[in-house]
């Protein structure tokens, strides 16, 4: 029985202050009743008062994005280990607009993947087709493509602590979100990847979120699909009513 997660990816949003008063909503709202994972990535200025908001709290901490040396001449850039000094546990890899605004590819996932299970942060490594892409009948040749390289060599054990978000890039921030029958589609082909990558066990444990404008009306019909495992939140995330609501639909 894999765990849901839900993960707030709140982009460039949310000072030190604004996050504290984020997570504290978010708290209080929950039942105590959650089965799932939750996850809030604040950007890198308010992780260390939001470790503190976290404390005593199931909410655990995610960066947006690491750099996947541990120390070195690398402005403005963030090592795994200064995260975890924060309190981080979880790094989303990849996100699409790293790939569109900052140049990621699928071999420097690899590398930011390999760096994080390392280090002993729960990697979330982004996947998605765009709409040209989806419009010419290439989502599934990207997709798997994405899966095997970025995920190229990754022992089947760590197939167990490792997350893969499916965001079709055609859904995320647009209002327009995959059909539930889409998702699962996608979802069957990342796990039959998975499969032919490191086996069955690895393949029946892997958690895949979906991402692209989830939101309370729509979470619960997406995430009781057979192969999807909770969600990348954004926009929805950066309220605590919708973003307790959405890790509510998850279990
Ligand atoms: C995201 O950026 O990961 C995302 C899914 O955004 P939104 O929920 O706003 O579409």
């Amino acid at each position: 029985m894999r765990t849901p997660i839900v993960a707030g990816n709140w982009k460039m949003h949310k000072t030190a202050a604004e996050a504290r008063e984020l997570i504290s909503s978010i708290a209080a709202g929950l039942s105590g009743e959650e089965k799932t994972e939750i996850v809030v990535c604040p950007p890198f200025t308010a992780l260390a008062a939001s470790a503190e908001a976290v404390e005593d709290t199931p909410i655990r901490l995610g960066a947006q994005n690491i750099n996947p040396h541990d120390s070195g001449a690398y402005t403005g850039e963030i090592a795994p280990g200064m995260l975890k000094e924060h309190g981080v546990t979880h790094a989303i890899i990849a996100h699409s607009e790293r790939r569109q605004y900052y140049g990621e590819t699928n071999a420097s996932a690899l590398e930011k993947v390999k760096a994080a299970l390392t280090s002993g942060l729960v990697p979330i490594y982004c996947v998605g087709e765009t709409l040209e892409q989806r419009e010419a009948g290439e989502t599934a040749f990207v997709v798997e493509r994405q899966v095997r390289e970025g995920l190229a060599g990754i022992p089947a054990d760590a197939f167990k602590i490792l997350v893969i978000a499916y965001e079709p890039v055609w859904a995320i921030g647009t209002g327009r979100t995959a059909t539930s029958e889409q998702a699962q589609e996608v979802h069957a082909l990342i796990r039959a990847t998975v499969s032919a990558l490191a086996g069955v066990e690895a393949a029946d444990a892997v958690r895949i979120q979906y991402g692209g404008s989830v939101k309370p009306a729509n979470a619960a019909e997406i995430f009781a699909q057979p192969d999807v495992d909770g969600g990348l939140i954004g926009g929805a995330a950066l309220e605590a009513k919708s973003f307790v609501a959405i890790v509510q639909a998850a279990g």
